[in-house]
């Protein structure tokens, strides 16, 4: 748990949010601003600033994270459609919340370019 962590708040239940799935690696919640019809976060429930702090021991729970994004996928409904798997990381990247989360957005066709 790391010291006013919103995401850790929202595993560890201490603040709200629309969980649709939690195990004991991860935790997806609904995101609060939604840019698509289907849009999740999914996060370490161990606190990692983000993928530039990731460590080598960090390497399963990150892959565990796409695998549940794939399951909620299809129990969303858009896997047939397809979807988009975000990680924005540093400023630049347009990280602004400093726990590591992967955004599962879809149930529309996504807009390019990016960046
Ligand atoms: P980032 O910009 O760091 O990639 O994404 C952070 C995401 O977290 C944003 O899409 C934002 O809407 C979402 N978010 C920020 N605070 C909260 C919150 O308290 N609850 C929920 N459910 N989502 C949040
Ligand atoms: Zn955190």
């Amino acid at each position: 748990m790391s010291n006013n962590c919103i995401f850790c708040k929202i595993v560890s239940e201490e603040a709200k949010a629309n969980i649709v799935y939690q195990d004991e690696q991860v935790t997806a919640f609904r995101d609060i601003h939604p840019v698509a019809p289907t849009h999740i976060l999914i996060v370490p429930n161990r606190h990692i600033d983000s993928v530039g702090n990731m460590e080598l021991k960090d390497e399963q729970v990150v892959g565990h994270i796409f695998s549940v994004a794939r399951k909620l996928a299809e129990q969303e409904g858009i896997s047939a459609g397809g979807y988009r798997l975000i990680t924005n990381t540093g400023p630049h990247g347009g990280q602004t919340v400093f726990h590591l989360h992967v955004h599962l957005i879809g149930g529309q066709r996504m807009r390019f370019p990016m960046g």
